[in-house]
């Protein structure tokens, strides 16, 4: 039996929990995106090279507001929607959808954080139309 070690996201490199969910070109595409112009991610992710680093060394908010809610979450989101769209073409032959993915990352963001039962006057459109403004500082 051969194993197929090659991230199935870019191809050119092997798969490893890093590579896949913190440096790959599709994750890095995705981290940049939700950290809008809140951290540089380049930055970032040189000082957090593993999976525990992110989670460890996320910046932290204090006011609890509905965009902080969404930044507390992003990474765990980021993280568990990149696992799953790894698994598309792998398993069900998808082409990857950058668009599929961002939506996706968003819609586990909205329903882990009680969508608009838990946050009247927020709506889940709101997230997909202006998602830096929601998450700005
Ligand atoms: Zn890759």
């Amino acid at each position: 039996m051969v194993l197929n070690t090659i991230c199935p996201l870019c191809h050119p490199h092997d798969e490893t929990s890093e590579h896949l969910l913190l440096s790959c070109s599709v994750s890095k595409f995705v981290w940049r995106y939700f950290a809008a112009d809140n951290i540089n991610t380049d930055q970032f992710f040189a000082g957090a090279t593993t999976v525990k680093d992110v989670l460890s060394s996320w910046p932290k908010r204090k006011k609890d507001t509905f965009g902080n809610q969404l930044w507390s979450y992003l990474p765990f989101a980021i993280i568990w929607v990149v696992w799953l769209s790894r698994n598309e073409p792998v398993f069900r032959g998808k082409p990857l959808d950058f668009t599929r993915i961002c939506n996706q990352i968003k819609s586990t963001l909205w329903f882990w954080i009680g969508g608009e039962t838990k946050n009247p006057g927020h709506y889940f459109v709101n997230l997909i139309t202006v998602w830096s403004s929601l998450v700005a500082l």
